[in-house]
């Protein structure tokens, strides 16, 4: 079965239902459905076989999904690459995958031109017009549409998702079609069921955690709705939903979360529609997502995953959120339980499974972790060894199986001896009225080996010295891992994605220095 048979089911069972909106563009199932029949055609027509990789590099809009699904129809490894990328980043991830095709923004072709000598012998299509690319619209001629999808198995790839190299090159995660089906299901089942004609509106980069959550949308026949500007606007995002009567969003970073606290005006907009909004991808603080719960309702729906292992490892949904909320109960603070067709748990540096409360590497297996990393034997051997997915991601599960994650493995700060835990500083730091943002990591100290080091965005106006953040810490936390010394800057480095770049602040500090990488596992948790 080829996954495109989710998009042909909704075309059939509601032609004339929206399927993809942007602006003033609305777009049915029936004219989705034969777009993307099209767009494979043309992309086989072109030259492409079954098994080809087509990479696109465009910012959020309708052809995004025309171009997934016409490449499930003609059987092609679609290639994602996030429109926020240097062109030279983006050339990286075009090289790596092999891609023939590459389908990109106009922005983009000044950067393509500028490093020409890099996307030599790829076939170019842009969706304005370029020299040296056809215009998108070449894609689109209906004279080469298929008929009916090409076959494709259950291990047949269909996707490589790039992981955001924060830490050293981006690697190819490897989807099958049985995969992606996986995914999709588990989306409903587990964490929002979109009903059919539900509005499920986009406003992070579809590259990423938004397009995955298409799919179950396509699978449902509901709308993808997808905002107008490529920036994240919050009073146009809350029009969008009073006007559309959005009832989920797609997924959010946390960061964007906190612009939305940050910019929300109570009572402008009429969001009263709105059943669940999806976040992750990176932490968010304990006292954000409880100001989010109480100015937006019990909306809030929590995923953790990773590009190796899409959407889900575990989840914890809009009623838990709720429930944990209302009972006071530290839990609100984990990411959630197992989802249902996932296994996971903590493993010591030796693999070893680890009782609850004791913290490890997660590993995680099921039928939605990768088979393994595209053209990248060593890399996947390691990472799917014993056969779980080690996620490089330090937490534990406690009693009730919530996991609660405390770093990752690379930015555990070892001092004194003691380990440290980033984001356990930066809960307490951000609890601080004064304090608007911040990271933590560890420099290097000829005494401790490493010292715990802070890095502070003020609230405007406001003003607080080094010793006073420290002595605000003492008040919460044990003093070994009370920031030695802090910084102030006005802002702090973002991702495409949105997540804090805490790497791209830590290594201004490394240089000059041999960095410890991979405090592991092994890592204590509160019963270690
Ligand atoms: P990516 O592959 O770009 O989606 O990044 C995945 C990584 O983001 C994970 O390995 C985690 O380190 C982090 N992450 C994802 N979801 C969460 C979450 N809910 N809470 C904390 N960190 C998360």
């Amino acid at each position: 079965m080829n996954t495109f048979a989710f998009l042909a089911k909704s075309a059939r069972h509601n032609p004339d239902g929206l399927a993809l909106v942007q602006g003033s563009e609305a777009i049915t199932y029936r004219e989705f459905h034969d777009r993307a029949l099209a767009i494979g055609g043309n992309l086989l027509a072109a030259g492409c076989s079954p098994g080809d990789r087509v990479a696109f590099c465009l910012a959020n809009s309708p052809r995004i999904m025309e171009l997934i699904f016409g490449c499930f129809a003609a059987g092609l490894i679609v290639v994602p690459v996030n429109a926020r990328l240097h062109a030279r980043e983006m050339a990286y991830i075009v090289g790596n995958s092999g891609a023939r095709i590459l389908v990109h923004g106009d922005e983009f072709q000044a950067g393509i031109a500028a490093n020409a000598d890099l996307f030599a012998g790829v076939v170019r299509y842009c969706s304005g017009s370029a020299d040296g690319a056809q215009p998108f619209s070449a894609l689109q001629d209906p004279a080469q549409m298929l008929s009916a999808p090409v076959d494709a198995a259950p291990e047949d790839l269909c996707w490589l998702f790039y992981t955001s190299g924060t830490t050293g090159k981006p690697k190819g995660a490897m989807w099958n079609h049985r995969m992606v089906r996986c995914v999709i299901m588990n989306y409903l089942a587990d964490l929002h069921n979109i009903q059919p004609g539900e509005v499920v509106l986009h406003c992070a980069p579809m590259s990423h955690g938004s397009g995955i959550i298409a799919l179950p949308t396509v699978a449902r026949g509901a709308v993808n709705a997808i905002t107008d500007t490529a920036s994240f606007d919050v009073d146009s995002l809350l029009a969008t939903v009073e006007r559309l009567k959005v009832s989920h969003i797609a997924f959010m970073a946390p960061t964007q979360i906190v612009k939305m606290l940050e910019d929300f005006q109570p009572g402008k907009h009429d969001i009263s529609s709105l059943r669940a909004i999806c976040y992750g991808g990176a932490p968010i603080y304990v006292e954000q997502l409880k100001q989010a719960v109480q100015t937006f309702g019990p909306v809030f729906v929590q995923l953790y995953g990773q590009g190796e292992s899409p959407i889900t490892i575990t989840g914890m949904s809009a009623r838990q959120h709720q429930e944990l909320l209302d009972a006071g109960d530290p839990r609100i603070g984990s990411a959630g339980q197992t989802r249902t067709d996932v296994e996971a748990h903590c493993v010591d540096e030796n693999d070893n499974p680890l009782p609850p409360g004791e913290a490890g590497e997660v590993v995680a297996r099921g039928d939605v972790v990768m088979p393994g990393y595209w053209q990248n034997p060593e890399a996947s051997a390691e990472a799917l060894r014993g056969g779980w997915l080690h996620t490089g991601d330090i937490g534990y599960f406690d009693d009730r199986g919530y996991l609660f994650l405390l770093d990752r493995a690379k930015d555990m700060v070892i001092s004194g001896g003691n380990n440290v835990y980033p984001r356990e500083v930066e809960e307490v730091l951000i609890q601080h009225p004064k304090i608007a943002n911040c990271v933590v990591f560890g420099i290097p100290d000829d005494y401790w080996g490493e010292a715990v080091h802070a890095v502070i965005v003020l609230t405007p106006g406001e003003a607080l010295t080094a010793k006073e953040v420290i002595d605000f810490c003492g008040e919460h936390m044990a003093g070994y891992k009370k920031p030695k010394a802090v910084d102030f800057v006005n802002e702090l480095p973002v991702s495409g994605y949105g997540k804090i770049l805490r790497r791209e602040v830590r290594d201004a500090y490394w240089q000059g220095h041999s960095s410890r990488i991979g405090g592991g596992a092994g890592a204590k948790g509160p019963n270690g």
